[in-house]
C-alpha cells in the first residue's frame, strides 16, 4: 500500500480528474505541484455548519446548516437582479438568494432535489439566507456533506485561481477526491514510539482532519501533529548542522594567553563591565579546546561588543594565526579597523583593512599581505569571502551584526581558514528557546550589562508639524557642543526620490536653518573615499551635523554626538530604529532622540513609536517587535536556512516546540547520516523537503 500510496502522492496535480495543464500551472502560483502538495495546502480557517436546525426554528444572524428539498426557483427583476431559490424541511420555508449571474444559477438546481445550505439567517418576512453555500443531496436528503453540515474548511485563493475554479469549494472537492483516491492513507513518517510518547494523530489522520474536520477537538489534533511534524523537521536541521560542526576534524587549540593581552587591558580608558568579563572567560574556554568554537555572542547596542572582539582576536595573533572580522558595512568596517589599528599596532598587531570600494593597487597590496601572512588581523565586509582572497593562516572567524548575514557567509568565511573558531556579534536579543532554534548550532554568550558610565537616552516622537521647533532644540544643543545626527529612510540604494529628501534637505539645512555651523552628508551611493573623509571630519568635530541615510544604522561610534533625528521615523521597523537610537548615548553626556512621524499613523506604527519612547532595553524592544512582525519576518527564517512554518508559531508553540527539538537532537546524535531503518522514512521526507536547506548545510 505504502508504495503505490507514495507514487499517488508523487503525481502532478495535473494528473487528477477535472484538473489539466491550465489549472495545474495556476496552482503552481500558490506552491501546489503534486498530490502532496495539495494535501499540505491547510486551511486558513474554519467555519462552524455542523448543527443543522429546523428552519422554523431559525434566528436572524446565526450561522447554521439547513437540509430542504427545493419547492420552486426563479429570476426576480428588480434595482439588481436576483435568482431566488425556495427550500423546504416541512417545518417551514426558506428564500435562498443569489445576486448576480441568474443564468448560471437557474442551471444549476432543479425543483425537488434535496440540498444541503449554510449560510447566514436574515429575517426579511421569512428566513432568508443570501449566497449560502451548498451541497446536492441524495433523494431522501442523505448524501456527502462537502460544502455543508460539518466544519467547513476555508481555503486561502487569490483571483487566478478563484477564476479557474479554485475558490474554497474548489479546493474541497479535489481534496475530497484526492483522499478518496489514497482510501484516506498516507504513509507514516516519524517512529511509531515517538508518536506514542507525544500522544500524536497519524499522518493520516492528521491531514484527513485537518482539511475535514470531524470536530473541533479532531481539529486541535490534528494541527498538533502537524505543527510537530513542521517543528521536528526545523529542529532536525539545526541538529544536524550542530552535529556536522563538532564532527569536523579537530580545530585549533591556542594555548597562549600573555603578556599582549595584558597590556591591552593596561591601556583601556575603562574597566571592564563584569559581563564582558564573563564573556571572555567562556569564550577563552572555548579556544582553549582543540574542537573548533562555534559561539553567538548577542549583547544590546552599546554594550561593549568590540572591545570582546578585538580581545578574542589577540589571542588568536598571539597564537600565530590570523584573524578575519567581517561586517555589514563599509562605514562599519573602516571603523572598526580604525579602532583595532589604534589599539593594536603598538603591541606589534598588524592590522588590514579590505572593502569592495577600494583602488586596485591598494586591494593588490593588502591581498598580498592576506596571503603571505603579514597581515595579523583582517578587517572588511563580504569583499573578505570573496575568491581573490586567500588567507595565509586564518585561525579565528568574527562576524560583526550577525543578523545583516546569512548562514552561507558565515560558512563562507570560516571555509577560508583552518577549520577556524567563529565568534558572530549580534545585537537582537531573542528568548532563550528561540535562541537554541534559531542559533541552535552555536553556544550562546550574554552580555547582559551596559557599561556603567551611560544614561538613559531621552526619547520622544512628534508629529513633523512640530519639525521648526524640534531643530530649534537640536540647534540650541549644537551650541552647546552636541553633535547630531539626522536620518532619512533609504529603503533600497536605489530609490532615487528617497535619496533626493536626503541630499535636498541637506542643502536645505547647510543654507538655512544650520547655516553657523560645518555640515556633512552621508549615503550609501557616495565613493568609499569620500564616505571616509565625511565620517573623519564628523569623528573629529569639524561637522557638528550630519545628514546621512541608513547606511549609519549599525555599529558608528561617535561618544561625542548625542541628538539623533530620525525623518519620516514611521518607515523604519522597531530593530531598526532601536539600532539607530544607539548611534548616540555612548558616553556621559545626556543624549536625546527624537522621532519625527508624517501622515496619519497606523495603530502598529504609533505602536512602535511608543515602544521606542517608553523603553530603551533592547530586549523588550525585541519581543514588541517579534510580535508585531511575527517570527517569520523577525528572524528572517530564510537568511537562517531555516524552513519556513506554515501552521507553527515558535512564539507560542513552545513545549511542542521543545519536545520536537528534543527528539530531533536524539536523532541527530544517535543515527547523524539517518541510515537506521526506523528512520528511512523519515529520511525519505527530509531529504524530498529540506534538500535544499540540507545542501547549505554541507557547505557550512
Ligand atoms: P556594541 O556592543 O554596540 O558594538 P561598542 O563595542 O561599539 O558597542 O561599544 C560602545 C562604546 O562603549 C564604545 O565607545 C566602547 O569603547 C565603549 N565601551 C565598551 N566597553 C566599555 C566599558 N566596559 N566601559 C565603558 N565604555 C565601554
Ligand atoms: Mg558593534
Amino acid at each position: 500500500m505504502a508504495a503505490s500510496t507514495r507514487s499517488i502522492l508523487d503525481q502532478s496535480i495535473a494528473s487528477l480528474r477535472g484538473i489539466g495543464e491550465k489549472r495545474a500551472s495556476a496552482l503552481t502560483s500558490v506552491g501546489i505541484r503534486t498530490v502532496d502538495d495539495l494535501l499540505s495546502y491547510f486551511p486558513r480557517r474554519y467555519i462552524d455548519r455542523s448543527s443543522i436546525r429546523p428552519i422554523v426554528s431559525l434566528q436572524a444572524d446565526e450561522e447554521t446548516t439547513v437540509v430542504g428539498r427545493v419547492v420552486s426557483m426563479g429570476v426576480k427583476q428588480g434595482r439588481r437582479n436576483r435568482f431566488v431559490l425556495v427550500v423546504t424541511d416541512d417545518t417551514d420555508y426558506l428564500s435562498c438568494i443569489w445576486f448576480g449571474k441568474v443564468l448560471f444559477w437557474q442551471k444549476i438546481f432543479r425543483v425537488g432535489e434535496w440540498l444541503a445550505l449554510s449560510g447566514k439567517v436574515t429575517l426579511f418576512g421569512g428566513p432568508q439566507m443570501v449566497h449560502p453555500e451548498f451541497d446536492r443531496l441524495g433523494p431522501a436528503g442523505e448524501g456527502d456533506f462537502i460544502h455543508t453540515g460539518k466544519i467547513i474548511p476555508l481555503y486561502p485563493s487569490s483571483e487566478a485561481l478563484t477564476k479557474l475554479g479554485f475558490d474554497s469549494r474548489g479546493f474541497r472537492r479535489c481534496l475530497v477526491q484526492v483522499l478518496k483516491e489514497i482510501k484516506g492513507r498516507l504513509p507514516e513518517i516519524l517512529p511509531e514510539a515517538m508518536l506514542k510518547r507525544h500522544k500524536l494523530f497519524s499522518r493520516s489522520e492528521a491531514v484527513r482532519h485537518i482539511h475535514f474536520p470531524a470536530d473541533f477537538s479532531s481539529l486541535e489534533k490534528a494541527k498538533q501533529r502537524l505543527k510537530f511534524d513542521e517543528l521536528f523537521f526545523m529542529e532536525l536541521l539545526v541538529g544536524l548542522r550542530k552535529q556536522h560542526l563538532g564532527s569536523r576534524s579537530a580545530g585549533i587549540a591556542f594555548e597562549r594567553v600573555g603578556e599582549p593581552l595584558r597590556r591591552l587591558v593596561q591601556a583601556l580608558p575603562f574597566e571592564l563591565t563584569g559581563a564582558q568579563k564573563r564573556v571572555l572567560h567562556e569564550i577563552r574556554a572555548d579556544m582553549k579546546k582543540s574542537t573548533p568554537m562555534n559561539r553567538l555572542l548577542q549583547g544590546d547596542v552599546g554594550s561593549g561588543k568590540t572591545i570582546v572582539a578585538v580581545f578574542t582576536m589577540l589571542i588568536a595573533v598571539e597564537n600565530g594565526y590570523q584573524a578575519a572580522l567581517m561586517a555589514p558595512t563599509e562605514i562599519l568596517a573602516e571603523q572598526h579597523y580604525l579602532t583595532i589599528h589604534r589599539m593594536l599596532e603598538a603591541l606589534g598587531v598588524h592590522v588590514v583593512l579590505l572593502i569592495g570600494g577600494q583602488t586596485r593597487k591598494v586591494r593588490q597590496a593588502v591581498l598580498a599581505e592576506i596571503s603571505e601572512g603579514d597581515a595579523h588581523i583582517i578587517v572588511g565586509t563580504h569583499a573578505l569571502i570573496q575568491e581573490s582572497v586567500e588567507y595565509r593562516r586564518l585561525g579565528l572567524v568574527i562576524v560583526d551584526e550577525q543578523h545583516r548575514f546569512g548562514v552561507l557567509q558565515r560558512a563562507q568565511l570560516r571555509e577560508k581558514g583552518l577549520n577556524p573558531d567563529l565568534l558572530v556579534m549580534t545585537a537582537t536579543p531573542i528568548p532563550r528557546t528561540l535562541s537554541l532554534t534559531v542559533y541552535g548550532d552555536l553556544d550562546v554568550s550574554i552580555l547582559d550589562e551596559l557599561p556603567a558610565n551611560r544614561k538613559p537616552i531621552r526619547t520622544f516622537w512628534r508629529p513633523q508639524t512640530g519639525r521648526a521647533k524640534i531643530y530649534e532644540f537640536v540647534r540650541r544643543q549644537m551650541e552647546l557642543g552636541a553633535q547630531a545626527y539626522v536620518v532619512f529612510p533609504l529603503v533600497e540604494e536605489t530609490e532615487k526620490s528617497d535619496l533626493k529628501s536626503a541630499v535636498d534637505s541637506y542643502e536645505k539645512m547647510k543654507r538655512g536653518f544650520f547655516s553657523a555651523f560645518e555640515i556633512g552628508l552621508l549615503h550609501g551611493r557616495m565613493k568609499t573615499a569620500e564616505k571616509e573623509q565625511v565620517m573623519d571630519d564628523f569623528k573629529s568635530g569639524r561637522y557638528r551635523l550630519l545628514v546621512s541615510t541608513t547606511v549609519i544604522e549599525v555599529g558608528v561610534d561617535v561618544a561625542n554626538a548625542t541628538l539623533m533625528v530620525v525623518e519620516h521615523a514611521e518607515r523604519f521597523g522597531l530593530t531598526q530604529l532601536h539600532q539607530l537610537r544607539g548611534r548616540v548615548g555612548r558616553g556621559e553626556k545626556q543624549s536625546y532622540c527624537i522621532l519625527i512621524a508624517y501622515g496619519n499613523l497606523g495603530a502598529e506604527a504609533k505602536r512602535r513609536l511608543e515602544t521606542l519612547t517608553e523603553t530603551t532595553d533592547g530586549f523588550k524592544i525585541a519581543e514588541v517587535d517579534l510580535e508585531l512582525r511575527g517570527p517569520g519576518e523577525f528572524f528572517g527564517t530564510r537568511q537562517h536556512g531555516l524552513p519556513e512554518l506554515k501552521l507553527a508559531n515558535v512564539t507560542e508553540d513552545t513545549t511542542l516546540l521543545l519536545a520536537a527539538r528534543d527528539e530531533a537532537f536524539k536523532i541527530a546524535q544517535q543515527d547523524p547520516q539517518l541510515r537506521r531503518a526506523e528512520n528511512a522514512p523519515l529520511r525519505d521526507h527530509f531529504i524530498k523537503h529540506y534538500r535544499e536547506k540540507f545542501a547549505s548545510i554541507w557547505i557550512g
